[in-house]
């Protein structure tokens, strides 16, 4: 083990810093490593492997179609994107899409279109277009998203940075309705902050954000890469509040846990604005992404993960709150998108996610303080015991140890 984390740190770039285990396979909520031991996956790929590891529907979906066509790129017409993309709208109430890979690519793409649509069809002057979006927010990591990132290390050593970016507090309908000027574009928002460490909005929150953008003639972005495709018991965060957004961002579980699939769908006249040769991406759209993707659409239908998000989150968070330790300052979230946030006097969450490792689960820390929870939706009650007995585990052990 130790021979493969040192070939690792020495190869590449080390930008991430993982926990100490070394992963050789999956299956649904359960990962092994090289030993044979099994951990219970409390992290899902930060969202990514919502259907658990390898589910046979979208490894067969994935195995037919690399067997009959993968990649053409967007050169040509194929009998997989139009169906998918069909899907894909109908299922989210969107009218047209635009597929990409990654997450952040896909807020790219809503950038793009948000600016564009503001010169063309709001009629903002050229090159003063504003998009607005929420401090702590989190989109990805090219250098026009980290541009407008309020976390200092995401940012430092990497500018300079794309202008036409303002910043208001998360939560604050009143701070974004004094922030739009005639020039503004987009209101870009989480509807429940993933990365900050799983930041819940207070209700209404996002309604109030509808409203105002409708009033003001700003298109509501919603990025739903984290949040989307049931991950808080709906399909859509937004659905929570009955919010239909003007452009809405998927990305993660849109791959089935198998590839990196995304999208950005949005209205007609926003969409609209796209002409052959604005932008492109050579595997976005292609025919294995969109099998992959297709089948996990179905699959979140057949399998009722919305509602099974919804219970499993309500059980996981209402046990995680009937745990009494000091050592736990808070634990929110909505579904499966859980953050338990730690007194960092007590313990680092790096140390608790560490610990939980020794105990046969797996997580990871956010900004130092906060324990994400976020299992694959699959996970069944008795793995949810599973869990808490193994935070409870770490706290007991910690608090006989302080
Ligand atoms: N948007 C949100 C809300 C995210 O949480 C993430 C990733 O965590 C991204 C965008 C970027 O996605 P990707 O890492 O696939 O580029």
């Amino acid at each position: 083990m130790e021979n493969l984390i040192a070939l690792e740190k020495k190869v590449c770039a080390e930008n991430y810093a993982p926990l100490p285990v070394v992963l050789h396979s999956g299956a649904g909520v359960w990962l092994t490593d090289i030993h044979g031991k099994r951990y219970l996956d409390m992290m899902s790929a930060y969202s990514a492997t919502s259907f658990g590891h390898s589910h046979p529907r979208l490894v067969a979906a994935l195995t037919a179609q690399a067997q009959t066509l993968a990649v053409t790129s967007r050169a040509y017409y194929t009998d997989r994107l139009g169906p998918f993309l069909q899907r894909l709208c109908e299922m989210t109430g969107m009218a047209r899409a635009l597929p990409m890979n990654t997450g952040a690519e896909a807020v790219e793409t809503a950038l793009k279109a948000a600016r564009k649509w503001a010169y063309q069809v709001k009629g903002v002057t050229p090159e003063r277009a504003q998009i607005i979006v929420c401090a702590g927010n989190f989109a990805g990591r090219t250098t026009t998203i980290v541009g407008f990132s309020s976390e200092a290390q995401y940012r430092q050593g990497f500018g300079p940075f794309a202008p036409g970016f303002v910043s208001v507090p998360f939560g604050d309908a009143a701070a974004l309705e004094a922030a739009i000027t005639p020039d503004t574009a987009a209101f870009l928002v989480e509807p429940v902050q993933g990365e900050a460490g799983i930041i819940v909005p207070p209700d209404g929150y996002l309604a109030q954000c509808r409203a105002i953008c409708s009033r003001h003639n700003v298109l509501l972005i919603c990025d739903e890469v984290q949040t989307g495709l049931c991950r808080t018991g709906r399909l859509l965060a937004c659905q929570h509040e009955g919010v239909q957004p003007d452009g809405l961002i998927l990305g993660k579980a849109l791959g089935g846990g198998l590839l990196p699939v995304s999208a950005f769908l949005a209205r007609p006249d926003v969409m609209g604005v796209f002409r052959p040769g604005d932008h492109g991406s050579t595997f976005g759209g292609n025919p294995l992404a969109c099998a992959v993707g297709h089948a996990a659409l179905d699959l979140l239908e057949e399998e009722n993960l919305a509602a099974r998000a919804e219970r499993m989150g309500a059980l996981l968070l209402g046990r995680l709150r009937r745990l009494r330790y000091p050592a736990i300052r808070e634990v929110r979230g909505k579904g499966l998108l859980i953050g338990m946030e730690l007194d960092s006097t007590h313990i680092s969450a790096r140390e608790f996610c560490e610990r939980l490792m020794y105990f046969g689960v797996l997580s990871k820390d956010t900004h130092g303080t906060v324990v994400r929870l976020a299992p694959p939706l699959v996970i069944s009650e008795q793995e949810i015991d599973i869990a808490v007995a193994a935070v409870a585990a770490v706290l007991d052990e910690f608090d006989m140890a302080a």
